[in-house]
């Protein structure tokens, strides 16, 4: 029997995990990534802002010892999903068990400017590549901002407008800049009250500007001013923005997709053809596109996969729920306890910012490490 697994995310390293667990051996586990190595979205911000090195954030693959699961690193060209069968650029793979967790490709290109007049800092090289621009950063004006929706971690920007604040803080130049933050929602956080106004209210104390319910649509180099959707400009001296997300075009030429991204059943996690799942950011599953949601839906996935193998019911049902981390600076984290239940409104709490909560996010990435790669890992 064999489970072929698309993606080593966190949806796709969860799901190969828990069948490793229940297996061992006794199933063939073939976990497919074109990349060599995974990164946590928020490690990505911890090297922007320099308060870790590149090199300690990435966790290779090689390093995945797990009874029963092969690492293949090959780029999937072709899904067949009535027949569960892939094409890679290492061979073609029949499964018996096929799951999608693919997540999302990110398109800079397709924001007219944004390439040329400013910086994406949601791919790895994005990120990276500004830790130098923020080092060196001579003040002025800055504006965060997301192109389109959805897209990863609706928290992130809003973290990142204050990670930003501390920095130039820090570095002096803070007074001779301005922060402007772009974000398509009227609150922050949507689902949890609470925790919009302590960030409207720490923007406020700390001069950031929120213009909500907006979208960037173009960047106009020649003149440093960034397009609004509301028909405004806005200009700036250094542009850091969210790109636009799409599903993989492997994922949408598989027939997959339904306005976008895959519809799942959000109990099971099973598409529409039999013996094929999804998992994270690719779906339309109706949470948020975040890590720990991910995770939460690898787990599901593969107690539903174990059971079809082992002809039994099960009664695992995906919740919905996910604990987010924003970093308020300072070192202080605040929580955001949430939970997705289709078909009603969607409802959080939020606990902290303190560092108490800075050190339970620091263990959250710790304990993947363990449990994916076998390691120990801190992100101090
Ligand atoms: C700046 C930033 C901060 C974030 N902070 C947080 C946070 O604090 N908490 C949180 O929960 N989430 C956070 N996220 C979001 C989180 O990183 C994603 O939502 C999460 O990684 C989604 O998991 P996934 O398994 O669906 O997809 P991914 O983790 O994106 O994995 C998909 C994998 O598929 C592979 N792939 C894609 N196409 C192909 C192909 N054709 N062939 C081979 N391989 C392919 C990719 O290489 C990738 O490894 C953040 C994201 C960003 C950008």
């Amino acid at each position: 029997m064999r489970v072929v697994v698309l993606g080593a995310g966190f949806g796709g390293l969860e799901l190969a995990t828990g069948l490793s667990g229940e297996f061992g051996d006794a199933l063939d586990v073939v976990l497919i990534d074109r990349s060599d190595c995974f990164i946590f979205g928020f490690s990505k911000l911890d090297v922007m802002f320099g308060r870790t090195p590149p090199d300690a954030v990435l966790h290779p693959y090689a390093d995945i010892v797990k009874p029963g699961v092969r690492f293949v690193q090959t780029e999937v060209r072709a899904i067949d999903p009535q027949r569960r069968h892939v094409e890679t650029d290492a061979g073609a793979f029949d499964a018996d068990f096929l799951v999608v967790a693919l997540g999302a490709d990110l398109h800079p290109e397709a924001t007219p400017g944004l390439a040329e007049a400013g910086h994406e800092f949601y791919t790895v090289d994005g990120a990276f590549a500004l830790r130098d621009v923020l080092a060196t950063f001579a003040g002025g004006r800055v504006i965060v901002a997301v192109t389109s929706t959805p897209f990863k971690c609706p928290p992130a920007p809003s973290e990142t407008a204050l990670m930003l604040d501390e920095l130039l803080r820090e570095r002096g130049v803070r007074e001779k800049s301005s922060i402007a933050l772009v974000m398509p929602m009227g609150k922050p956080i949507p689902p949890s009250p609470a925790a919009s106004d302590a960030v409207l209210a720490t923007f406020a104390e700390r001069g950031i500007e929120w213009l909500p319910d907006r979208l960037v649509t173009e960047l106009v180099g020649e003149r440093n001013v960034a397009k609004l959707s509301d028909g405004t400009e806005l200009a700036f001296d250094l542009f850091m923005g969210v790109p636009q997300h799409r599903a993989p075009e492997v994922v949408s030429e598989a027939g997959l997709t339904v306005d976008g991204w895959i519809p799942v059943n959000p109990h099971t996690l099973e598409t529409r053809f039999a013996g094929v799942y999804a998992v994270g950011d690719v779906t339309s599953v109706g949470t948020p596109k975040a890590g720990v949601f991910a995770e939460g839906q690898g787990a599901v996935a593969a107690e539903h996969i174990a059971a079809a193998i082992r002809r039994v019911e099960t009664s695992a049902d995906y919740d919905g729920r996910g604990v987010c981390y924003l970093e308020f600076g300072g070192g202080e984290v605040a929580t955001v306890d949430v939970m997705f239940v289709t078909g009603q409104a969607p409802v959080g709490t939020m606990g902290g910012p303190s560092l108490e909560l800075a050190a339970r996010k620091a263990e959250f990435g710790a304990s993947r490490a363990e449990r994916w790669f076998g390691k120990a890992w801190s992100t101090t």
